[in-house]
């Protein structure tokens, strides 16, 4: 059943780790909480698979492990992604999913979904995978990011591509950064730097294939980190971010009740126009619910 509603698309800006001191102008236009909490274990796979599907890990059984060894998503599953809702009941509608973890469109969203998708050591050829694996784990460059970024810059402003309903955008580099360094250590700091440029730069190509008006425009991340690693539950792995930017959202607005990264997912169907399904755990974040 769908209802009214202002958004012909959405777009969610998911960073792989990110505790945020350079997002200000994005959070400044629009909704944000920075006492959003992960869901827990605080690995990717349970965190961007409740992103993605709206319930918790004991739900939707995603594991790091199994999705990184290409183990996709149980197409039977009662708990299926918004993808696979959003396709529900018509054939042609455009979605994308651009991201550095390749994982993300093999295990998590289901194969049986038509997506646009994009990773680099999928969609590059063998001669780039090999240079972009090396620049990654040898020379520790944050290539796959920067991939990411080029290839979905040229998505957004091809006019043919003006339809497409949910874009997903995943970057790693950062969480990668906090890893092989430490989270808050110096490179890892660096990196989200360089990360507030990509985003810059994606916010900009939004802007000029004219999209800035009818998309709502989600930025969240899936967890934190502590020395480097997480998993756990300990508050510097668990508190995350939520930004919502759209034409409905009052700007400079603070979401004070607690949601999760998972809401996500509520927040996805709600904009275009399709009804929370009840099974969801993600809830429409209360403050958000008055203004879309
Ligand atoms: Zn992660
Ligand atoms: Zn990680």
């Amino acid at each position: 059943m769908t209802s009214r509603n202002p958004y012909k698309r959405v777009i969610v800006l998911a960073l792989d780790e990110v505790p945020t001191p350079v997002l200000d102008v994005f959070f400044a236009s629009g909704a944000s909480s920075l006492k959003a909490k992960a869901v827990v274990p605080t690995d990717s796979a349970q965190n961007w698979g409740s992103v993605l599907h709206g319930v918790l890990p004991e739900k939707h059984g995603l594991r790091n492990g199994d999705v990184e060894a290409g183990i996709p998503y149980d197409e039977n599953s009662p708990y299926p992604s918004v993808y696979k809702l959003l396709a529900q009941g018509s054939d042609d509608v455009k979605m994308a999913s651009y991201v550095a973890w390749e994982p993300i469109n093999t295990g998590i969203i289901e194969l049986s979904v038509k997506v646009d998708f994009y990773a680099p050591l999928t969609h590059e050829n063998i001669f780039w995978r090999w240079w972009l694996r090396f620049k990654h784990h040898v020379l520790k460059d944050s290539v796959y990011d920067r991939k990411v970024v080029s290839r979905v810059v040229d998505y957004i402003c091809s006019p043919e591509n003006s339809d497409v309903k949910l874009l997903f955008v995943h970057l790693t580099d950062v969480d990668e950064h906090g890893h092989g360094h430490g989270y808050g250590s110096r490179p890892y700091l660096n990196q989200i730097k360089v990360m507030d440029s990509q985003i810059a730069t994606i916010l900009e190509a939004v802007d000029e294939a004219g999209w800035r008006d009818d998309s709502l425009v989600i930025m969240t991340t899936d967890h934190g980190g502590i020395g480097r690693g997480h998993g756990g539950n300990s508050y510097q792995e668990i508190s995350v971010f939520l930004a919502v930017r759209g034409i409905s959202i009052k700007p400079n607005s603070k979401i004070e009740n607690e949601i999760s990264n998972m809401d996500c997912a509520a927040l996805i169907l709600k904009a275009l126009g399709k009804e929370i399904p009840e099974w969801f755990d993600a809830k429409l974040p209360t403050e958000l619910e008055l203004l879309l």
